[in-house]
């Protein structure tokens, strides 16, 4: 009876050593590190036109194909030069980056294989690129962004986004948000969701026009507190995306 209590023993002592040695499973923190997250659609990609060409799947203007937009980047979206430098620059400097996109994540893989073939480095769905889709209020039937819960996970610093949407959620979630400058194609194409609606007439939701929107970015704030990007100070100009 001894030997096999002393042989219990031993096994717990010998559980309890190789516990002790196993590597922590938590990530550790570097200090001075920041975890730096970035929308995609008008962050990084210009996909104007990949949206244009996309299938509907249904009368609801908003209700494209997904799947077909997730596996169209490389032939229809631009690479916003000076974001993917601002992301070469951060990464140079230790920090990490993270894609969160309000896109579904149907061939969701796509996208990813897209972006490290545009960025020079892996980008891999799960890790740093995730797909969090708006949800609907059943009382109100309003859209809202789920990115504050990703961007919360991910115990993120910073968050860069074009859209109002982006500025709530790095809200929400208590991080600086930084607005990218829109395309000015895209304030034609997708002026909702954008300073309320930048072209829409004057009411409670939309009070800004073009002119305010102008000394919103020479400011270098916007109408939620949020920093101003300026990759864009002249809306008339393209040539970020051309040079
Ligand atoms: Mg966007």
């Amino acid at each position: 009876m001894k030997y096999l209590q002393f042989t219990a023993l031993s096994f717990i002592l010998v559980l309890s050593a190789c516990q002790s040695t196993a590597p922590d499973p938590l990530p550790k923190k570097i200090v001075g590190q920041l975890k730096v997250g970035f929308d995609v659609d008008d962050t990084i990609l210009f996909s104007r036109e990949n949206f244009i060409l996309a299938p509907h799947l249904s009368d609801d203007p908003d209700h494209v194909d997904y799947g077909w937009i997730n596996t169209h980047d490389s032939l229809y979206s631009v690479t916003i030069q000076p974001i993917a430098e601002l992301i070469g620059f951060l990464r140079s400097q230790g920090h990490e980056v993270y894609f969160i996109t309000a896109r579904p994540g149907v061939n969701g893989d796509a996208v990813a294989r897209h972006l490290s073939h545009e960025l020079g480095f892996p980008v891999t769905v799960g890790d740093n690129l995730f797909f969090s889709t708006k949800e609907k209020d059943p009382l109100t039937g309003n859209k809202y962004t789920t990115k504050h819960r990703t961007i919360s996970q991910l115990g993120l610093h910073i968050f860069f986004g074009d859209a109002d949407n982006d500025m709530v959620a790095a809200a929400v979630a208590g991080v600086r948000g930084v607005r990218v400058v829109r395309d000015p194609r895209s304030i034609e194409a997708y002026s909702k969701n954008y300073f309320g609606d930048l072209l829409s007439e004057h009411t409670d939701s939309s009070p800004y026009s073009m002119e305010t929107y102008q000394k919103f970015l020479s400011m270098g704030v916007g109408p939620y507190g949020e920093t101003i990007y300026p990759i864009y100070l002249n809306p008339d100009s393209t040539r970020a995306l051309s040079e």
